[in-house]
């Protein structure tokens, strides 16, 4: 598994937090809101792993909103979920590349999003190069 730091894509504030390690790694950092809830998620940043801290009690099925703890920007982007339709929540990643993930909660689609294909794939090998070999070209890898 790889880890990802992620940042806000409008604040470019670092969302990983070294307090509350995940998996043995810093956790990635949102406020979530679902009605009346309102509260911080810890995500693992082990990309494929669904362990999470959370200060809200998660109703399965939910949609959430997710939004940056610095800058208070909604991160939930234009894209829905192939799977369910719910909005997708943007994390920006190396260089224009996009994290995404599905705001509801008990969905597991997430993939990774390259905007310039080549050049960020190789940045993206540069970093990890161990990782990702057999899928080179792919637009995203499915964990379930
Ligand atoms: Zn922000
Ligand atoms: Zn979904």
């Amino acid at each position: 598994m790889i880890q990802v730091n992620v940042k806000c894509p409008y604040c470019k504030e670092s969302l990983m937090d070294n307090e509350h390690m995940i998996d043995g790694k810093p956790s990635i950092k949102v406020s979530i809101q679902s009605g009346k809830k309102l509260g911080d998620l810890y995500l693992s940043s082990l990309y494929g792993s669904y362990e999470i801290i959370s200060e809200i009690d998660f109703t399965e099925g939910e949609i959430y909103i997710f939004s940056c703890p610095h800058c208070n920007s909604v991160l939930t982007s234009k894209n829905l979920c192939e799977k369910c339709n719910a909005p997708i929540v943007a994390f920006e990643f190396i260089g224009g590349s996009r994290i995404l993930i599905c705001s509801r909660r008990g969905c597991k689609k997430h993939s990774i999003e390259f905007e310039d294909l080549e050049k960020e794939i190789s940045a993206f090998y540069n970093v990890y190069s161990l990782f990702f070999a057999p899928t080179l070209g792919k637009k995203e890898k499915k964990n379930e």
